[in-house]
C-alpha cells in the first residue's frame, strides 16, 4: 500500500508539472483528487484492509493527499501569475490615441449671455446681489416710486399672491434692500428672474429675466451712467459698437433714458436684423429719482446715482440672432446644442 501510495505521489506531481496552463493543470487534479481520482480510489479500498492497518494507511493517504495539494497550489499559483503578466503585456495602454470625449453637455444660453454680463460689471468694481422671488409690494413698488393706483400695479401686469405679496416684476426691490442697509457707496448688479402677467409670444414670456444694476455715490452724474453704459455696449457686442440715449420715463428715475447700440449685424447701415434702423434698443436708465433714495434712507443732497436695467433673453436673443423668445424656454435638445 505505502509503494502504491508513494506512485500515486510521483505520478500525481510529474502530471501537475507536464500541465501548460490552467485547464490541464485542472484536469490533472480531478484526475488524482477528484470522484474517481486515483487517490480517491486507495481510499475507497480502504474495506480491504486489515482493521489494525488501517490508521496507518488512513495516514499515509493523508499525508500524500496533503502533499499533491500543496504542489497543485504552488503550480496553480505559478500559473496565474504567469497568466496575469502576459494579459499586462498585452494590454499596454497606448497613450497617443485621442481620448473619449466625455460628453457632460453645456450651460444654456441665458447663462451664457449673464455669465459674460457679470463678467464685465464684475470686472467695473460691482458686486452681484440676489433678493427673494417672491417680494413685499414695499419693495417691488413703493419703495421704488410706484405708488398705489399706479398703472404697473395693476393685476393685468402682476402676479399677486395677495395684497401685500407679489412675485417680483423687476429685480430692483434687491436693489431698495441694499439701498436700506445704508452701506455707501453702493456698486451692484442684481441678476434674476421675473414675473409678469404676460401672454407667451415671440416677444413675451410671463417668466424671465432681468439684470438691473445701480450706482449710489457722492458726486455721481448722468456723465457717469453714460460712460459706464458705453462700456458696457462696447465690451458685449465690440469695440465698434455706438450707443445711443433716448429720453424716456421711469417712476424710479429722473431723468430716464431707453438706450439704442448701434446695429452689431450691418455697424448702423441697417438691414433686417435692425429692421432697416441701424439701431438696437438694449436697455433702460436713468439717474435714480431723489424720492427713492429719500425713501431707502440716502439723503439725496449729499448722494446721487444711476440705475439700468436690462433682459437677459433680449441679450442672449441679440447675441445668438435667436428669433423666437420661447426656444429658451423649451428645452428642446436639438435648439440647445447650438451653443
Ligand atoms: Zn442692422
Amino acid at each position: 500500500m505505502k509503494e502504491k501510495l508513494q506512485k500515486i505521489r510521483e505520478n500525481a506531481i510529474a502530471q501537475i508539472r507536464e500541465a501548460k496552463n490552467l485547464n490541464t493543470l485542472n484536469d490533472a487534479r480531478v484526475a488524482i483528487l477528484g470522484k474517481k481520482g486515483e487517490l480517491t480510489s486507495v481510499l475507497k479500498s480502504m474495506k480491504d484492509v486489515a482493521p489494525e492497518d488501517r490508521p496507518k494507511v488512513g495516514q499515509l493517504v493523508n499525508e500524500t493527499r496533503e502533499e499533491i495539494e500543496k504542489v497543485l497550489e504552488e503550480a496553480k499559483a505559478k500559473m496565474e501569475a504567469m497568466v496575469r503578466e502576459e494579459k499586462l503585456k498585452a494590454e499596454v495602454i497606448d497613450v497617443t490615441l485621442p481620448a473619449k470625449k466625455n460628453n457632460v453637455g453645456h450651460r444654456h444660453p441665458n447663462t451664457i449671455a449673464l455669465e459674460e454680463v457679470e463678467r464685465i460689471f464684475i470686472g467695473m468694481g460691482y458686486e452681484v446681489v440676489e433678493g427673494p422671488e417672491i417680494e413685499y409690494d414695499l419693495y417691488n413698488f413703493e419703495k421704488l416710486n410706484i405708488p398705489e393706483g399706479h398703472p404697473a400695479k395693476d393685476e393685468q401686469d402682476t402676479f399677486y399672491i395677495n395684497k401685500n405679496i407679489v412675485l417680483r416684476t423687476q429685480t430692483s426691490p434687491c436693489q431698495a434692500r441694499v439701498m436700506e442697509q445704508g452701506k455707501l457707496p453702493i456698486r451692484m448688479i442684481a441678476p434674476g428672474r421675473v414675473f409678469r402677467s404676460d401672454e407667451v409670444d415671440a416677444t413675451h414670456s410671463p417668466s424671465f429675466h432681468q439684470i438691473e444694476g445701480l450706482v449710489v455715490d457722492k458726486n455721481i452724474t448722468f456723465a457717469d451712467l453714460k460712460g459706464t453704459l458705453e462700456e458696457f455696449a462696447k465690451e458685449l457686442f465690440g469695440a465698434e459698437t455706438k450707443t445711443k440715449f433716448r429720453p424716456h420715463h421711469f417712476p424710479f428715475t429722473e431723468p430716464s433714458a431707453e438706450v439704442d447700440v448701434s446695429c452689431f449685424k450691418c455697424g448702423g447701415k441697417g438691414c433686417r436684423f435692425c429692421k432697416g434702423s441701424g439701431w438696437i434698443e438694449i436697455l433702460g436708465c436713468g439717474m435714480v429719482h431723489p424720492h427713492v433714495l429719500e425713501m431707502c434712507g440716502i439723503d439725496p443732497n449729499e448722494y446721487t446715482g444711476f440705475a439700468f436695467g436690462v433682459g437677459l433673453e433680449r441679450i442672449a436673443l441679440l447675441k445668438y440672432e435667436i428669433d423666437d423668445m420661447r426656444l429658451l424656454y423649451e428645452n428642446d435638445i436639438r435648439f440647445l446644442k447650438q451653443f
